[in-house]
């Protein structure tokens, strides 16, 4: 057989993948009698700036997703490409550099030359209801954990409710979602969005993702102009020109090796969770 993809001729499995795509049917039940768990990556195609691919969400939860998988040993359910965004109120509007009545949604301001595939609420909400429902009644595993790679503040409500709704009468919970390659201490501060941060990532964990110079070379970055956003922004604390401030441009201070630290963390503070929430029986 021809080596195809460069990698010896080795299945997924073979190389720490565990992308239930690839999983032979036995394989998935004997993972799921190990301990239960499957993991659920999910994230829309989104617009991230001219400098980052559109997948950026998705593939930071793909390769979190497959990061944990390899540790726990465990199946993650092939990524979704769903999520959801709702119209910007007047004060972000007015903080991001729009006037107040503007409708704009989510990350698709006017000048992106290209829509992201944002799905309505009540949409994303029925898929990732029928997705829980397949891998928990149907297929029976025991435990998910959907590893959600949009931060929109809508797309987080609709994960909490129906976190809630699946674990009503469960205990230890069944369901429960975190938010891929950010360690606690940055989620504490404001993330933003395509910015310095983001862009080390994605290319920490798919090289070749980021080309910065799609970006001008020099002067500032307005909201409007780019829809690359810095996290005080997002807290309605923009700065005077509504510009992109300078401590998360990404052509300045764009680090993979930071990225890949970053992600490192995130790991293994999620990974020390579900061992002490969901495996510590198992895994004795
Ligand atoms: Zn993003």
């Amino acid at each position: 057989m021809p080596d195809a993809n460069g990698t010896g001729n080795k299945r997924p499995i073979e190389q720490g993948d565990w992308n239930m795509a690839f999983l032979f049917p036995q394989e998935v039940a004997a993972a799921r009698e190990r301990n239960g768990l499957v993991l659920l990556p999910l994230a829309p195609l989104e617009w991230h700036g001219p400098h980052l691919a559109m997948g950026c969400d998705n593939l930071l939860a793909h390769a979190f997703a497959r990061r944990l998988a390899r540790e726990f040993q465990c199946p993650y359910f092939p990524p979704l490409f769903v999520g959801t965004e709702r119209e910007r109120n007047p004060n972000m509007l007015e903080s991001l550099g729009f006037s107040r009545d503007a409708f704009i949604e989510g990350m698709d301001f006017p000048k992106n030359s290209v829509a992201s595939a944002y799905f309505r609420e009540e949409v994303f909400a029925a898929v990732v209801r029928d997705t829980l429902h397949i891998l928990l009644a149907r297929m029976r595993f025991r435990r998910v954990l959907i590893v959600n790679g949009h931060g929109a503040e809508n797309q987080q409500a609709v994960l909490d409710r129906l976190c809630r709704e699946f674990n009503a009468g469960y205990a230890p919970r069944r369901v429960k979602w975190v938010y891929p390659g950010f360690p606690h201490s940055l989620v504490a501060g404001a993330i933003g969005h395509a910015a310095a941060e983001e862009s080390s990532m994605l290319e920490a964990t798919w090289p070749g993702s980021v080309d910065l110079s799609q970006l001008p070379a020099t002067g500032k970055l307005h909201n409007v102009d780019f829809a690359i956003v810095d996290g005080e922004t997002f807290d309605c604390v923009p700065t005077p020109d509504h510009t992109l401030r300078e401590a998360q441009d990404p052509r300045t201070h764009f680090d993979p090796h930071w990225g890949e630290q970053q992600i490192e963390q995130a790991a293994r503070e999620v990974i020390e969770e579900v061992k002490a929430e969901w495996l510590s029986a198992d895994l004795k």
